[in-house]
């Protein structure tokens, strides 16, 4: 009787390290103190409290912005958290305002403040928690038209994030059959899934061409094989660099087709090849030629895939650009369409879709999956992470230009892992606040979310001015 060794259990876990930014970030607000006015209070408070300079010196800020040995004459605005304070309690001496260099960060899609925020989470790991409460509207378009519903709340919420309860955020992606078949025996006789499964529902997409590859994609592949999950590689870089294992999905565009013969040469076949637009006889090589390798199809969102899942086609990567756009549509609607028509054409169980495009904050990852994803690959607020400025707007693949600082490897690995850490955290508090044990139950579950604008038609559709 022979024993089998099981491999050790351990639980799933990203180790996250602070990791100061590489440049300096422009700090969120100016600190603009009217110094004559500064002296003369600082005067006339030694006066009355009768040169006590520890009392008449004691500065309004927790924070330490006036901890500088002349205080309020050169404040350290980077401290500043806008909790206003100093200027609630001596408007004559100080404003607080929004610092005009943080006007300059992302573009129209990226705001400054999801710049910090993305930065703040690549930084520490944590969850970005704001004492001063949410400032900001409370609706909006894009993602911000969909409300998850809290309502279900069981049990305290953080169970997940502290480990007392384990709420699993893998998923699995591959070809699912409609369902299993066994002869009498129990063993099964018809198709088996065959998926890799991810322990977050997060990839790591390629970045554009204008990106410094040689230095980009070593990190984005090492980042991938640290948190267990897959890096989307264009195949030439792939080859180029020497990337390969079990984290890296060489993208096949057309004209790639030389390239192949070096990727046969690998010792371990990639666990999923990405095939760029629909080609059927390339899809065909592709399966005979590497049969251990799941075949993904690149698409643009909204595509009808229905005729090529009756072709056999069950791994879908669909891609709206950075700004979550196409044609004119949002990515949410158009994921919420695509999942529809496979779950009405009955399929939607053997199907796998991977979405990108226009996910940058934490809460757009289970956004995107209640709408209908299984997974997201993530780009730009990867790159953020990474301290990336924009040039102009950066909405595709092909136009975006983006600059990086000098990269050194170690800091960009741990800042994505840091980055992956807090989204998954973040992901973690929903799911425990749904009472879900699981991501995978989150898909397609629209029933968790609410739509502002079914919200704002039941509550004023018929009442003069409302114009939707
Ligand atoms: S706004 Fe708050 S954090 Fe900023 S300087 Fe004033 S007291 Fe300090």
């Amino acid at each position: 009787m022979t024993a089998t060794v099981m491999p050790a259990y351990h639980r799933y876990h990203i180790e996250t390290r602070l990791t100061p930014d590489l440049v300096p970030h422009p700090p969120r607000f100016r600190v603009k103190v009217k110094k004559h006015r500064l002296l003369a209070m600082a005067l006339k408070e030694v006066l009355a409290h009768r040169g006590n300079l520890r009392v008449a010196l004691s500065r309004p800020c927790v924070y330490g912005v006036y901890s500088r040995p002349v205080g309020g004459l050169a404040p350290r605005e980077e401290l500043c958290v806008g909790c206003l304070r100093c200027t609630v309690e001596h408007p004559e001496v100080v404003q607080i305002l929004p610092h005009p260099d943080q006007a300059r960060l992302g573009d129209a899609y990226i705001k400054p403040e999801y710049v910090d925020t993305i930065l703040y989470e690549a930084r520490t790991g944590r969850v970005p928690v704001r004492g001063a409460g949410y400032r900001g509207p409370f609706g909006g378009a894009g993602w911000d038209g969909m409300w998850t519903d809290m309502s279900e709340i069981v049990r305290p919420t953080r169970d997940g994030i502290h480990g007392r309860e384990y709420i699993s955020t893998a998923v699995d992606l591959g070809e699912k059959p409609p369902f299993l078949e066994f002869h009498n025996g129990g063993e099964p006789t018809g198709p088996l899934p065959r998926v890799i499964s991810t322990q977050v529902p997060f990839l790591f997409d390629a970045p554009p061409a204008s990106a410094p590859a040689a230095q980009l994609l070593p990190i984005l592949a090492e980042a991938a094989c640290q948190v267990e999950t897959l890096a989307i590689v264009p195949l030439d870089l792939a080859l180029r660099l020497s990337l390969s294992g079990p984290s890296i999905v060489p993208w096949i565009s057309p004209g790639d087709d030389s390239l192949l013969d070096g990727l046969e040469r690998l010792s371990d076949p990639p666990p999923m090849l990405m095939l760029q637009g629909w080609d059927e006889t390339r899809y065909r090589v592709l399966r005979q030629r590497f049969p251990d390798s799941l075949i993904a199809v690149r698409l643009p969102l909204g595509s009808d895939l229905m005729p090529l899942v009756e072709r056999g086609v069950r791994l879908f990567h669909l891609e709206a650009n950075y700004h979550g756009q196409v044609d004119g549509r949002f990515a949410m609607d158009l994921i919420q369409e695509t999942h529809w028509r496979l779950v009405k054409g009955g399929r939607r169980e053997e199907v796998t879709l991977i979405g990108s495009g226009g996910i940058v904050m934490a809460e757009h990852v289970p956004k995107a999956i209640i709408s209908g994803l299984d997974a997201v690959a993530l780009d730009t607020a990867l790159w953020v992470a990474l301290q990336a400025r924009f040039e102009g707007e950066c909405v595709d693949r092909k136009t975006a230009r983006v600059t990086f600082p000098r990269l050194e490897r170690t800091w960009g690995v741990q800042r994505l892992k840091n980055l992956v850490a807090s989204w998954r955290d973040q992901l973690l508090e929903i799911l425990g606040a749904m009472g879900l044990r699981e991501v995978r139950r989150l898909r397609g579950e629209l029933g968790r979310a609410m739509f502002q604008q079914d919200l704002e038609r039941e509550a004023f559709a018929g009442i003069e001015g409302y114009g939707a």
